[in-house]
């Protein structure tokens, strides 16, 4: 129960936002984003109409100062490369500053502090707070704590819905339109959470998904249940070669090993489908290969070189399309 007290804070301390001149009625100022359900196919529009305007800027003049005296607070509890780096690039690119947390065994965490503590503490000092956590709900409780923008950078099994718009904002730029594809999403589809926010997010579009997986790692039922509603055809099998004739984008994903609670079941489905040259021989001269990234067995070296390998693109996609989201989220966009 709440303290009865007439105590009031000072009123200067209490105000949600800094007094930057943002343009607070811009589409996502202030906004968390924390799952790909929060948008709607006019958003996701807006999202890669400003992430085209960056990619401009930044070809043109490399950085800029959009958020010139803005801090984003990068806080990674699991580990990251392209995600972690890519939101520094764009928030530096942007001309903002950055506090990296990604070592949070040398932060406070390490002395037993709770999430909300910690996002209560890092947003006294930034603007918006970039989140990496190995708990699914983790980004949505962080955001009953938080009064400025949290971004989840993938909670444990749950989403990562930042992934999945740089992933559309692909296949988009890459094949020029998303309706009428067929989308093979390949390999962890149970534990990879980049698979089940970009299932959510295709399922706006009017396109036809596989899963592909071994039996053990399928789509999780509440997600096919989602997709079902809204009117998608969807198709589950185990062997790609099943679909791979059909297929105009295939996504690719690293089986979770740290998922795996049984080492021996992680060692049965580690290299259950492996892309090699012989593979891309029978997929569509127009298909495109995807990866989130990191890959480990499932894509042999030598496919890079195949130019329907999109793999590389598909991280500097990532930059825009984060530089595009923070300058919404802070109201200059
Ligand atoms: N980097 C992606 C993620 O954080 C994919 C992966 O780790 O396999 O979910």
């Amino acid at each position: 129960m709440a303290a009865q007290t007439s105590y009031q804070p000072p009123k200067r301390y209490q105000s949600r936002h800094l007094p930057f001149g943002d343009r607070r009625d811009a589409p996502f100022y202030g906004k968390h984003i924390l799952s790909v359900k929060q948008f709607s196919r006019e958003d996701l529009t807006y999202i890669f109409e400003v992430a085209h305007e960056m990619r401009e800027m930044v070809m043109r003049v490399g950085s800029f100062d959009l958020l010139k005296g803005k801090i984003l607070a990068n806080l990674f509890y699991e580990p990251s490369t392209r995600t972690a780096s890519s939101f520094i690039a764009a928030m530096q690119r942007l001309g903002g500053s950055v506090i990296a947390i990604n070592e949070v065994r040398y932060s406070s965490v390490a002395k037993g502090e709770s999430l909300p503590d910690t996002i209560r503490t890092l947003e006294a000092y930034a603007d918006v707070i970039v989140l990496r956590h190995p708990q699914k709900g983790s980004a949505a409780l962080a955001a009953k704590y938080a009064r400025k923008p949290i971004i989840n950078a993938g909670d444990g099994t749950g989403e990562h819905p930042t992934q999945a718009l740089l992933d559309l904002f692909t296949i988009q730029e890459e094949l020029g339109q998303v309706d009428g594809l067929t989308v093979t999403l390949l390999g962890d589809l149970k534990y990879g959470r980049t698979v089940h926010s970009l299932a959510r997010l295709l399922s706006m579009y009017r396109v036809k998904l596989h899963y592909v997986s071994p039996p053990e790692l399928r789509m999780p039922r509440e997600i096919v249940e989602e997709i079902a509603q809204a009117g998608i055809p969807q198709e589950e099998h185990v062997h790609l070669d099943d679909v791979l004739a059909d297929t105009d984008v295939l996504y690719v994903t690293r089986v979770q090993k740290e998922r795996f609670d049984d080492p021996e079941a992680y060692e049965r489905v580690k290299d259950f489908y492996i892309i090699t040259p012989e593979v891309m021989a029978r997929a569509k001269d127009r298909m495109i290969l995807m990866h989130p990234f990191p890959r480990v067995y499932e894509i042999t070296l030598d496919v890079d070189e195949d130019p329907r390998a999109a793999y590389f693109r598909q991280m500097e996609y990532g930059l825009y399309v984060r530089m595009a989201l923070l300058a919404m989220v802070l109201g200059k966009a």
